[in-house]
């Protein structure tokens, strides 16, 4: 029975997982302990950016075309509106089941050598080790990979955050054959839809609100345009339900304990940019134990996250504001360029300096639309 380990990771989600396969590359002895089973399912829009694609090759992990759909770039919908662009290069991103990318990451894990624990939640930690109920397993390092809200960020007091926005987030599947290259959000009066193409045969569609009552049903009454695409498709999932949030955390390590993905804090869903998130931290991670350097990661992990929370504020200013949001698509329509640049920098081609010259046009486009 394995009762020591160089770094013991807290929980398999995709940050877990990719935390791991990452230590491991550096040549550490790794074991990951979840309290769930392969394949975890969990609400998410499914949709990887270009820059997560890259990312989890760099893990060594290459999704077929067969179990996913490429998409190659954003089309933004409200009220009859609507604007595209594509990803800058020729680009994709993609769009694959959840339960499909989790099952593949795990298999990369595996055939690196490194040990899980399934269906073993962690009870504790201490300086030395991890507490499995009334086992314990030593570790040199202790990574918290248990989600948004993680204990494990508890129990190495590490909880203490900037803010936290907190919205209602659902998702279901529908099969049907996607009718477009993009990934759609459709903006609304009530919160946002946005379809992820997943397969050939089958889009992910995930609603995000303030009201913990609606449903994909009822809000999709509000998008009639959404609801005329989806009409007579069999749902294919069950409806499944998450807590969304902006959550910055003050810091992300003391001693040996490292937080990454959702547990070292969140950016709103809207982004599409958690997984993204969660595999650069997991590489930069792996390298700063490589030189049992925790500070630098801090510093890293701080500025991984700029872009997708400069993101997210950006693409909150919309929401709920219906008048705001018809404006805004008539002014990206005016100037498409402005659009274009905004997706170059959320992909991480422009820098937010660029984008501020072309804030100024969209300014000016707002006003005169
Ligand atoms: C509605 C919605 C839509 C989203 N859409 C997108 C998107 O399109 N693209 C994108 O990139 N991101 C998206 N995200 C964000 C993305 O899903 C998350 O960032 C990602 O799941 C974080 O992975 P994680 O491994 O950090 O956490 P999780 O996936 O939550 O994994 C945490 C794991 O820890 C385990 N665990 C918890 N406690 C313990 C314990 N004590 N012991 C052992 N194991 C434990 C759990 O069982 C779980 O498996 C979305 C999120 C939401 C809510």
């Amino acid at each position: 029975m394995l009762n020591s380990t160089d770094v013991f990771v807290i929980g398999g989600g995709p940050a877990g997982l990719a935390a791991a396969i990452a230590a491991r590359q550096q040549g550490f002895r790794v074991v990951v302990a979840d309290g769930a089973q392969v394949p975890i399912d969990k609400p998410c829009g499914e949709g990887l950016m270009p820059d997560g694609v890259a990312a989890l090759e760099k893990l060594g992990i290459s999704v077929d075309a067969e179990s996913s759909y490429a998409f190659r770039g954003i089309r933004f919908l409200s009220a009859g509106l609507a604007v595209d662009a594509p990803f800058p290069h020729g680009a994709s991103g993609m769009g694959v089941r959840r339960t499909v990318l989790h099952r593949l990451i795990a298999d990369r894990a595996a055939s690196l050598g490194i040990d899980f624990l399934w269906q073993t939640p962690v009870t504790g930690i201490s300086a030395d080790g991890v507490q499995l109920g009334s086992r314990k397993v030593s570790a040199r390092w202790i990574i918290g990979a248990d989600g948004g809200s993680s204990r494990v960020r508890r129990w190495a007091r590490l909880d203490a955050f900037h803010k936290r926005d907190c919205r209602y987030a659902f998702r279901q599947h529908y099969r049907v054959a996607p009718w477009t290259d993009r990934m759609e959000l459709h903006w609304g009066r009530h919160g946002e839809i946005y379809v992820t193409p997943v397969s050939k045969d089958q889009v992910c569609v995930a609603l995000i609100s303030r009201d913990p009552k609606l449903r994909l049903t009822e809000a999709l009454q509000r998008f009639p345009e959404l609801q005329s695409r989806l009409e007579g498709a069999e749902v294919s999932s069950a409806e499944k339900g998450a807590l969304t949030a902006t959550c910055k955390l003050k810091h992300v390590s003391r001693g040996n304990v490292a937080l990454i993905g959702d547990a070292s804090g969140t950016v709103d869903a809207i982004t599409g940019e958690g997984l993204c998130l969660a595999f650069s931290q997991a590489m930069v991670l792996a390298d700063c134990l490589r030189t049992g350097d925790l500070a630098r990661y801090e510093h890293e992990h701080r500025r991984l996250a700029l872009r997708p929370l400069l993101m997210a504020r950006l693409m909150l200013l919309l929401d709920e504001r219906p008048r705001l949001q018809r404006r805004t698509l008539q002014a990206f329509q005016k100037r498409p360029k402005v659009f274009q640049r905004l997706l170059e920098l959320h992909v991480g081609v422009l820098s937010p300096l660029h984008l501020a010259l072309d804030g100024l046009t969209l300014g000016w486009g707002l006003l005169t639309a």
